[in-house]
């Protein structure tokens, strides 16, 4: 289940690359798309054969079913070679699972572990439930905190877990400043970067040690599966790989040839949410009703100048705060709305609208709104739809806020 990272068409542009990546001919044979490897048991002609796979590293050899096939070595390969200068990619059966085990791979009992408080939610919760059980402690930070991570660092910190920008409030942190300061001081740095994708903030490249996406979102890209990635820069694989092999994690190759395939437009799906997500946000920031639109690409979102500096571009997801109005008012908004349908997730072809109270996980930076906040995923419809269907539902949010 994990990749080499060759490195082939690095050098390309995104859309090129996520067309070509992982495709080696030893995998796929004649077929465009790594077809899917059904495996447990994998049969060996003599004992002296067996004994001799077994005692191998079997990284990207048939072994046994848990270590995966083709079909998932595949996946990850194309997702290591997304990241410039990253080691390899492990695949889990979904981001939270991702998450989980890179943590437990860094983190042992007595050690610390920094954590973003914009993070979402079951980071936290692992943190303040099995972490803690484990001995570990967790300090939430702020996420504008930038270089001023150096002063919260202290003898028992492990990690430092980042996330950005956060997935409902938005704040883009100075991923680089932190790096530094957690290089400087021998401190594991990981990134959920599943807003971005390695398309549009290469992480690796900026000095991570691990990159988390759930691919659940923009690489699957259709709603219809669940998986998880870690990729690791060099020196920093074997360690992910032996707690992903104690804990048992594996993909199915069904999973993971969703996840083959959903990438394969992940560059022009991710221009085109951009691109609406970008053009709603703006019209949504001039509409009567709305108090603020969080958007990473608007001047005004915390963080947004690192932003600029940082990100090749902006992906589908941001939320806005509607001014005062109260929970029946939020709703009166979201129930009616004909294209955009109320779910969590996110990443799909379809729009999604959720209502969001993000003070309920914050205890580092309180978080303090003019009205109730809404997120919103835009799809791939057409953005005067989109717009037409969020005018009507901020006519219904006015009328029943009075
Ligand atoms: C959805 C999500 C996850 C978890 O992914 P699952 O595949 O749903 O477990 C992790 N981080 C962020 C930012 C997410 O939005």
């Amino acid at each position: 289940m994990s990749g080499a990272g060759e490195g082939r068409g690095g050098d390309k542009g995104a859309g090129t690359r996520v067309v070509g990546a992982g495709r080696r001919p030893e995998w796929t044979q004649r077929i465009v798309n790594p077809p899917v490897w059904r495996a447990s048991t994998i049969l060996y002609d003599t004992v002296e054969e067996l004994r001799a796979t077994a005692g191998r590293d079997t990284h990207h050899k048939l072994f046994y079913g848990r270590r995966g096939t083709p079909t998932q070595w595949s996946l990850a390969d194309a997702l290591t070679q997304l990241e410039p200068g990253a080691e390899a990619t492990l695949l889990y059966p979904s981001g939270v699972a991702a998450i989980s085990t890179a943590l437990l791979a860094v983190l042992s009992p007595g050690d610390e572990l920094l954590l973003v408080d914009s993070a979402y939610d079951p980071t936290r919760h692992l943190a303040d439930g099995l972490l803690k059980r484990f001995g570990i402690t967790t300090r939430y930070y702020d996420p504008m905190v930038g270089a001023g991570i150096a002063e919260l660092i202290g003898p028992t910190t492990r990690a430092i877990f980042m996330e950005s920008p956060g997935s409902l409030t938005f704040e883009v942190q100075d991923v680089p400043a932190i790096v530094a300061a957690a290089k400087a001081r021998g401190v594991t740095t990981l990134l959920d970067n599943t807003w971005a994708t390695p398309l549009l903030f290469p992480a690796i490249e900026l000095g991570v040690d691990y990159t988390i996406m759930a691919c659940t979102k923009y690489v699957v890209g259709h709603s219809d599966a669940m998986l998880g990635s870690v990729t690791a820069a060099p020196g920093k694989f074997a360690a992910l790989r032996h707690a992903s092999y104690q804990l048992g994690q594996h993909v199915s190759p069904d999973d993971a040839y969703l996840g083959s395939r959903g990438l394969r437009t992940m560059a022009v799906r991710l221009d085109r949410h951009g691109e609406s997500a970008l053009a709603i946000a703006r019209w949504l920031g001039a509409q009567p009703g709305v108090a603020r639109v969080l958007h990473p690409a608007l001047p005004g979102t915390p963080g947004h100048d690192i932003f600029a500096r940082d990100f090749r571009g902006s992906s589908g997801l941001f939320s806005f705060v509607l001014d005062g109005g109260d929970e029946a008012a939020r709703a009166a908004l979201i129930d009616g709305l004909e294209l955009f349908a109320i779910g969590y997730s996110w990443g799909g072809f379809e729009s999604l609208a959720v209502p969001i109270d993000p003070e309920r996980y914050r205890s580092a930076t309180p978080w303090q709104a003019e009205g109730p906040m809404v997120r919103l995923q835009i799809g791939l419809e057409d953005v005067d739809d989109l717009i037409a269907d969020l005018d009507a539902g901020l006519a219904r949010f006015r009328a029943a806020r009075g």
